[in-house]
């Protein structure tokens, strides 16, 4: 586990401390934890994401407040975060906390977020579940917070079957988080807590596959990335298809997914469900992006801050195959299927 732990260290290149953890999802209770954020506050959470980003703030008791996505990477609009941070304070509540997500591995507004979360002097929790790979600026994801998560689940761009990481910004917290991983046992010869623990703490031989992964991270990288330009060739001459790209070179997505937005109006009316039946139809799967959360049965009773381009994006995107093991033969097998598909 120290060795993962340093090997995750040393990949991210930052004057960061590194805690490896049994998942994302429990780094990212974990984090919330060591945030200070309790029973009855308030946490600010992007919208559009994977259901684990915001399942943790009701573990701790606190309250999710939604916000909605910016057009250009998907990610939490600031625009939107100023407006609710300001009216929750208006409201009578600061909120505690911001987690920020860069979906399928695309960086959010880095400079927008921080300099928000210092003005109002609120902590960020960046959800780099997706992004390991990915930089803003030159600077790795999964350092940007002032806590951060990694995830190596089974779908992510390496896994350790099931796994993830804390990144905290010094060793102390990394210490406080491990105490808390580890059933928070105080030091004693005998077993005795005056907090209560989690049992969140990686394996040993899990980590020993992290440490293999580690190993061939940026050859993954460089495969989902030729996934995407392979997507961006494809399209360039079909009307209505659009690839999300980086906004502009301070992005470097490691395109964990290649994803599409399709305008029904510009493709003859194929609309975004035409194509991914078409797609299953001839046995590829593809998939919607990620419901927001605001519009799930089990949030959305919860605050929302937005203007509907989560909702626009999550009716029209779709998720393309993105695998880092797909050859030639698969990939033209894909295109002839999308080919065939807009033919019609
Ligand atoms: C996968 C994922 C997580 C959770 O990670 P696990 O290791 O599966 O618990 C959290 N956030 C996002 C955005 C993810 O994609």
């Amino acid at each position: 586990v120290t060795g993962f732990e340093e090997d995750i260290k040393k990949y991210l290149n930052s004057n960061i401390e590194v805690a490896a953890i049994s998942s994302g999802t429990a780094a990212l209770h974990l984090a919330l934890i060591l945030s200070g954020v309790e029973r009855g506050d308030e946490v600010l959470c992007q919208s559009m994401t994977f259901a684990a980003s915001a399942n943790p703030i009701v573990y701790v008791g606190a309250t999710p407040v939604f916000i909605d996505s910016e057009a250009e990477t998907l990610n939490i609009c600031p625009e939107q975060l100023e407006i609710a941070i300001k009216d929750r304070i208006s409201k009578g509540k600061k909120p505690k906390a911001i987690i920020a997500v860069h979906l399928y591995g695309m960086p959010y507004k880095i400079d927008e977020i921080k300099s928000i979360a210092e003005k109002y002097e609120i902590s960020v929790i960046e959800d780099s579940a997706e992004a390991l790979g990915s930089t803003y600026k030159d600077v790795k994801c999964g350092t940007f917070g002032d806590y951060s998560i990694l995830s190596f689940n089974g779908n992510k761009i390496i896994t350790t079957s099931g796994g993830g990481a804390l990144v905290t910004k010094n060793i102390e917290t990394k210490k406080k988080a491990i105490f808390l991983a580890t059933q928070a046992r105080d030091e004693a010869p005998h077993y005795q807590h005056s907090e209560i623990g989690y049992n969140y703490r990686l394996s040993n031989i899990s980590a020993g596959i992290g440490r293999g992964q580690m190993e061939v991270l940026d050859k993954r990288v460089e495969a989902r990335r030729n996934m995407f330009h392979f997507y961006v060739n494809l399209f360039a001459n079909l009307e209505g298809i659009s690839v999300f790209e980086e906004p502009n070179g301070d992005f470097f997505s490691n395109h964990w997914l290649t994803i599409v937005e399709v305008d029904k109006d510009m493709t003859g009316g194929i609309s975004r469900e035409d194509l991914r039946k078409h797609m299953e139809s001839e046995n590829i799967e593809c998939r919607p992006l990620w419901k927001p959360m605001h519009m799930q049965p089990v949030f959305n009773e919860y605050p929302f801050y937005g203007t509907g381009i989560a909702e626009e994006v999550f009716k029209n995107g779709l998720c393309l195959p993105s695998g880092s093991n797909l050859s030639d033969k698969d990939r033209d097998r894909i295109e002839k299927a999308i080919l065939n598909c807009l033919k019609k």
